[in-house]
């Protein structure tokens, strides 16, 4: 069933589009059942469960960190993970550059920025953004190489539509103001299971799919692993 999923994701989607296989609260057995399908990319929310995982599976798999990132929990995956999206603050960036430069790495980031209405979702605004790039050369250990963000939950596909396209404006307007030279700035985070078909309209890069690959997750799960 996972595969067939899996086909049927990947086959609605652009080349060009990456997907990452959302995997958070699902067993091992699920994650290898994607990965004898093709999948190679795995999004984690969780950094024990996700250093578990890491540990425990084939090592050619690429481990993304999609959770609120909490700072003394980034020394479980900084030194294997592909790319952290949800930084949320310069003290946040600060932090991973940190434990990046101690774990002898450049880690690239997306920045959060907050695209829906509703007030529980973090991110950065743009003028906090802006700030922050301003000091960017101080933090070597990482490499900022694009935006993520989370549309409202509604079935408004039009209101959910205009909060991905605003996203892709703020990319837009980092990449000429800050990235205009740098070829890496080219990610753009947004879409899941139920919104990924509107991310992808308005210009998504990555999408991050999890239970229409995987099914519901078991939300016991979820509240054991906070
Ligand atoms: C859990 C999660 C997803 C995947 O959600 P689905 O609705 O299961 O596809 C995507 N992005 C983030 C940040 C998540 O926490």
């Amino acid at each position: 069933m996972i595969k067939d999923n899996l086909d049927s994701v990947k086959s609605s989607l652009p080349s060009g589009v990456k997907l990452v296989a959302v995997s958070k609260t699902k067993p091992l057995e699920d994650l290898l059942e994607a990965y004898d399908a093709g999948q190679k990319a795995f999004g984690e929310n969780y950094p024990l469960e996700l250093r578990d995982k890491h540990e425990a599976l084939p090592k050619d798999i690429e481990w993304h960190f999609i959770g609120h990132i909490q700072s003394k929990q980034i020394k479980y995956y900084i030194d294997f993970v592909t790319l952290i999206h949800g930084v949320d603050s310069a003290a946040h960036l600060a932090d991973i550059d940190r434990a990046a430069a101690k774990a002898g790495r450049v880690v690239d980031v997306l920045l959060e920025f907050h695209i829906a209405t509703e007030e529980t979702k973090s991110g950065f605004t743009m003028a906090e953004a802006e700030e922050m790039l301003a000091g960017l050369k101080d933090y070597p250990n990482v490499r900022v190489v694009g935006v993520m963000g989370m549309a409202t939950n509604t079935p408004d596909t039009e209101q959910v539509r205009s909060e991905f396209r605003k996203l892709h404006s703020i990319f837009d307007t980092l990449k000429q103001r800050w990235f205009a030279a740098d070829e890496a700035f080219k990610e753009l985070s947004m879409g899941m299971s139920h919104d990924y078909a509107e991310a992808v309209a308005e210009g998504s890069t990555i999408v991050r799919v999890g239970s229409k690959i995987f099914g519901a997750r078991n939300y016991q799960k979820i509240a054991e692993n906070k």
